[in-house]
């Protein structure tokens, strides 16, 4: 069964859409990781797990979507970095775009860990703006969806992405142009500072790069997706038989009219 937006064809699109009423829009960046991995890493690592869970539990899988939250990479060659206004603006029109045509519910599953702050504040700033669809958003980089044992961690261009990477596309990854030296710690630390800065993850890494990548197998790949895949087939299971979250946009769509109507 074809479960790829960019695969399906009008009959079975509306025959999947009408049935499932979901659709996942895997996001990610265009962004460095480190010398050895691919720009899109977070895009592909993203729409793939998407692409398995759907097979276990059908629903349409739209394609990667590559602009995400990239400010703080924007010092690096292969970045595509829109500004805030108009990320917020793209993004709102794409998931508006995606359920007319027939969806009541969006999962928006995320591959770049600079996108789960914005994903969350995104996610948050559509309560106030009435529409027929709910949205979800999920994250990758973590528990409770990513739950495999990785001997070591990072977070960036580390022995979980350049495994997965090594298992969706092996022919990318060039292990010879990894040449700094492991495990790679954090340069700097913010956080003594006690408050955020924008700079906190460029202190840390300002090559973009964490860990152990030289750790990272295919076979490693291969399972933490299939593991994965299964912990957002169930995600989407529970967001399928969600009743809860619908009614409760429709009640607070109702008191912020009574509100902006002085009753
Ligand atoms: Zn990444």
């Amino acid at each position: 069964m074809q479960i790829r937006w960019e695969y399906l064809t009008p009959t079975d699109f509306k025959a999947l859409a009408s049935k499932e009423k979901l659709c996942i829009l895997p996001i990610g960046s265009l962004e460095r990781h480190g010398e050895h991995l691919p720009f899109g890493t977070d895009g592909l690592i993203a729409h793939a797990i998407a692409v398995r869970a759907a097979e276990k539990e059908p629903c349409v899988v739209f394609p990667p979507y590559w602009f995400g939250q990239l400010h703080e990479a924007a010092c690096f060659t292969g970045t595509i970095n829109f500004n805030q206004r108009l990320l917020l603006e793209m993004l709102e029109t794409l998931v508006d775009q995606i359920a007319a045509n027939g969806f009541e519910k969006i999962l928006v599953l995320n591959g770049h860990g600079g996108n789960i702050n914005f994903l969350q504040y995104f996610a948050m700033s559509q309560c106030d703006r009435e529409v027929d669809y709910t949205l979800y958003t999920g994250n990758l980089l973590g528990k409770p969806l990513n739950t495999f044992p990785w001997e070591s961690g990072g977070g960036h261009a580390d022995e979980s992405e350049t495994s997965m990477i090594m298992a969706i596309a092996p022919e990318t990854v060039r292990m010879e142009y990894q040449k700094f030296k492991e495990p790679i710690e954090p340069l700097h630390d913010t956080s003594s500072l006690g408050c955020y800065t924008g700079y906190w993850w460029y202190a840390m890494y300002p090559e973009h790069i964490a860990g152990c990548p030289s750790l990272a197998s295919r076979e490693k790949g291969e399972k933490a997706m299939e593991e994965t895949a299964v912990n957002v087939a169930e995600m989407i299971r529970k967001i399928k038989a969600d009743t809860l979250t619908p009614s409760l946009r429709k009640e607070f769509y109702e008191r912020l009219r009574r509100v902006k109507s002085g009753g």
